[in-house]
């Protein structure tokens, strides 16, 4: 058996404890869960595990901060100067974050390290956001005035999933906070190392205490119990489809306001005209990368006919260089999946796909890797659009590569699946992509380039990859209330 030289940060905290109204404390009875390192799979560290009674503890904390008003009546510009000290501190911990997130995740480090800028980022943005916020007011005259008020909501209630912690947080903490709700935030059983990190981080920014609120626990304990906390009126989730479809029926009791990042499976498709070397790159980068553990990933590959020997040749050689390595190695490009029952859930696809499919690159652990959570870059040709490995959220590194004759083909096969989260368009002909971009069943579309997005666009799904979208305004819409104020003249 292989034993991998592991790297455990320095000073890491006894156990990760929750964090309510200013301090951190452990569950009301007492209870821990194992948290294992994804190289070893053995317990680096006991979480405490949040039951209903933490959860109460946590809500209450944060409604009587709401109604305090310290924070929820302050003015934006004072909002915006904390959020603008949390980034700067997000910042200044950027080494130790990517440190802590790679080792709880199995992420590569150099891709963790890109994940705490992108957190500083997205508090720098809603800190703007909110001085630059304004709201519609309307004359008719001589017969009246109307003007919006926005006001915050209450507790928001934040779950998140385990790819890209921090990161995911981030985005829902930022516009919460910044529109002047109070949150408790329920982060991934199977990473709960950094969340413990925003305490810190917000006492420093000078967040009062009791805005945020921290509990661990499973998602059937501690979360279940924040979707059903009568005094949470907002929902903020991202995680599987499936779940997300029990938290809206939990939630409907309460009629809550619901924000759902949920799954994909995200088609890319490259026409005969496209630079073929840049589609190589960028599909391979778009499944490969954060350990194909990426809600956007480009994990279905459609391939235009006259191409598709020459590409599916070239992908898989190109995959077959990815780097797999430990995750605190800077050369490593795809690191550890994230648990061993995730790394079964993708090894029994990578089983299946080999039985409907042609297996051209990986198909099961690199060589080398005997123990952890170690899956080679995987791709598959001719997957046939009825096949598991073309429908199914995989969620790791696997790819499906699927010929396609025409355009309406292509456009079908995009738009097969249950998902509806990005899609990835490779050609050269201008009308084409932006026809194919307005047709095709997606929430977000890139043309010709992959991931990168401006932080005002909206984020979010169609069909089982989500409801509403989060980014910019939208973010601002879902965390307050707009009232209507009408005045007769
Ligand atoms: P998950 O649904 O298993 O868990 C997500 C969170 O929900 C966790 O904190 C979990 O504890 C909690 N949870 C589980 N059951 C719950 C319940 N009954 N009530 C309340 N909370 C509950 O998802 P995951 O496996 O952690 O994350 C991977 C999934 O997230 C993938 O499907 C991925 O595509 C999706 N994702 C989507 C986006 C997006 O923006 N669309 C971004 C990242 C990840």
């Amino acid at each position: 058996m292989t034993h991998y030289e592991t790297r455990t940060p320095a000073e890491l905290p006894e156990q990760i404890r929750h964090y309510i109204d200013g301090e951190f404390v452990d569950s009301a009875d007492g209870a821990t869960f194992d948290v294992i390192s994804p190289v070893t799979n053995e317990t680096y560290i006991q979480a405490s595990a949040g039951s209903s009674a933490d959860i109460d503890r946590a809500v209450a904390a944060a409604q009587r901060t709401f109604d305090a008003g310290t924070w929820s009546q302050a003015l934006p510009r004072e909002r915006s100067r904390v959020l603008h000290k949390i980034a700067d501190v997000v910042e200044t911990r950027g080494d130790r974050l990517a440190e802590l997130e790679s080792f709880d995740t199995g992420l590569p480090i150099t891709q963790a390290l890109g994940q705490a800028r992108r957190a500083a980022e997205n508090f720098r943005f809603f800190a703007d956001l909110i001085v630059a916020q304004h709201d519609n007011a309307f004359k008719v005259p001589g017969r009246q005035a109307n003007y919006v008020n926005r006001k915050p909501i209450g507790v928001a209630g934040l779950i998140t999933p385990w790819n890209t912690p921090f990161m995911l947080e981030s985005w829902k903490l930022a516009p919460a906070i910044a529109t002047g709700n109070s949150v408790v935030l329920k982060p991934a059983e199977f990473t709960p190392l950094s969340a413990g990190l925003w305490a810190g981080i917000f006492e420093e920014a000078g967040l009062p205490a009791g805005v945020f609120n921290l509990v661990n626990g499973m998602g059937e304990d501690a979360g279940d119990a924040l979707v059903k906390h009568p005094e949470v009126p907002l929902i903020s989730f991202t995680g599987e489809s499936s779940t997300g479809q029990l938290i809206f029926a939990n939630s409907a009791p309460h009629l809550k306001g619901l924000s759902m990042e949920l799954g994909g499976k995200s088609p890319a498709i490259v026409f005969a005209d496209a630079d073929m070397e840049t589609a190589i790159n960028a599909t391979v980068f778009g499944v490969f990368s954060l350990n194909g553990e990426r809600c956007t990933a480009g994990s279905r590959i459609l391939v235009e006919r006259s191409i598709y020997d020459e590409f599916v040749e070239r992908y898989a050689a190109q995959t077959k260089r990815v780097k797999v390595g430990l995750p605190h190695e800077p050369a490593t490009e795809v690191g550890a999946l994230v648990h061993p029952e995730h790394f079964d859930k993708v090894m029994s696809y990578v089983e299946k796909g080999k039985e409907e499919a042609r297996l051209v690159a990986g198909g099961g652990r690199p060589e080398g890797f005997e123990t952890g959570n170690f899956v080679a870059p995987t791709v598959f040709a001719d997957v046939s659009p009825d096949a598991s490995i073309f429908q199914d959220e995989i969620f790791g590194p696997v790819v499906a590569i699927t010929p396609f004759d025409t355009e309406e083909e292509a456009l079908k096969l995009a738009n097969n699946t249950k998902y509806g989260l990005a899609a990835y368009v490779w050609t050269n002909d201008l009308k084409r992509s932006h026809n194919f971009a307005q047709a095709v069943e997606a929430g977000m579309v890139w043309l010709n380039s992959n991931n990168v997005r401006d932080l005002r666009t909206p984020f979010g799904g169609v069909k089982a990859s989500g409801l509403g979208h989060e980014g910019g305004y939208r973010s601002i819409d879902f965390y307050t209330d707009q009232q209507a104020v009408h005045i007769n003249l």
